[in-house]
């Protein structure tokens, strides 16, 4: 766990980032969501009203960003808790979940370990994504803290329960998955280490966008794959035991 945490994407800009918390109240939860959202938009992997967070309050509920409203004027107590089926719980008047909340109720779904979803339109992630192609796994952090490459959901038009069927299988193995044509979805214990997936999903992308100008990505070892790749399972798995109250 310490060595997941020294390695941790994003720490090399942000050393001072607090322990993270396996629960917290729903209004701490609150603060912490509007501040990821605006972290989202300050690192310019989300513009506008594109994108959306979701995390687990215990469960039965889930905390979601609401539709429509810019992270730029996103308060607290615009976020809206709904209950496993989707059915708005508490929420501000006018205040809607966001259009994706089939996506993000499948991604949480899809392994016990996981409690929180970042969805972004992250520039490079969703340039392989339009093509098509997924990320090769072909960075040692990619193996250790994503599970390895970031496969391509197949396009499913945005908002539709498709969509979620189609992607939120991929994150039973992965802590990232690319939506075709769209964007990037990706997740972890906590809101801010699905926040740290999506800066690393997009650094990678970045990366190997310039190895391929100098002539393209060299393949990591099998075995070196191998290896990492297992560690984050055992780590995943550890997850499942550590937040269990
Ligand atoms: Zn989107």
């Amino acid at each position: 766990m310490r060595a997941m945490r020294a390695m941790r994407a994003g720490d090399d800009n942000d050393p001072g980032s607090a322990p993270r918390r396996a629960n917290a109240d729903e209004a701490a939860l609150r603060v912490e969501m509007t501040g990821t959202a605006r972290r989202l938009l300050e690192l310019g992997l989300v513009s506008g009203t594109a994108g959306n967070l979701s995390c687990r309050l215990d469960g039965d509920h889930v905390l979601v960003t609401p539709s429509a409203v810019p992270y730029s004027e996103l308060a607290a107590e615009d976020l809206v808790v709904v209950d496993d089926a989707g059915s708005v719980v508490r929420s501000r008047q006018g205040r809607r979940p966001t259009s994706e909340l089939a996506l993000h109720l499948a991604a949480l779904d899809a392994a016990p370990e996981i409690g929180a979803v970042v969805h972004s339109h992250a520039v490079h992630a969703t340039a392989f994504a339009t093509a098509g192609q997924s990320l090769p796994c072909v960075l040692e952090e990619m193996a250790y803290y994503l599970g390895g490459d970031v496969p391509v959901a197949e396009y499913r038009l945005t908002g539709t329960r498709e969509l979620a069927v189609v992607a939120a299988p991929h994150l039973r193995e992965r802590a990232a998955v690319l939506l075709a044509n769209h964007g990037l979805l990706t997740v972890g214990r906590d809101l801010g280490e699905a926040l740290d997936m999506t800066r690393l999903v997009d650094r990678c992308a970045r990366i190997v966008l310039a190895a391929r100008r100098l002539g393209g990505e060299r393949p990591l070892p099998e075995e070196a794959i191998r290896e990492l790749t297992r560690g984050w399972s055992e780590r995943r798995a550890r997850g499942s035991a550590a937040v269990a109250p």
